[in-house]
């Protein structure tokens, strides 16, 4: 079953909280290539529409991608391990979903 975009708000919100990373407005749209995208300068996440339908694993591990950002704008060996600490084999995820976000 599909979350609400208000649930995945509150998951977006809980992470925040838990990775201390300040997020002013969250918006879920459809989006055509990527699976979400962020503005640091406005505090800005925009997550495409198909992840409500997707896994909670799936939406953690974007969401968590994401908001590393924030901190660490690039893939480099730092937020792999923040990656790592946070979601454990996240690899795995990235490999079946292809990840595309607004840094590559
Ligand atoms: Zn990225």
């Amino acid at each position: 079953m599909a979350l609400t975009k208000e649930a995945f708000k509150a998951r977006v919100y809980e992470w925040a909280q838990k990775l201390d990373i300040e997020v002013k407005t969250i918006s879920i749209r459809p989006m055509k290539n990527k699976w979400a995208s962020y503005t640091k300068k406005s505090q800005l996440l925009i997550f495409n529409t198909e992840l409500l339908t997707m896994s909670k694993k799936i939406g953690d591990y974007v969401i968590v991608h994401e908001l590393l950002h924030f901190n660490v704008p690039n893939h480099g060996k730092l937020w792999k391990s923040l990656m790592l600490a946070y979601l454990g084999d996240y690899e795995k995820i990235e490999k079946k979903i292809k990840m595309r976000c607004g840094r590559e």
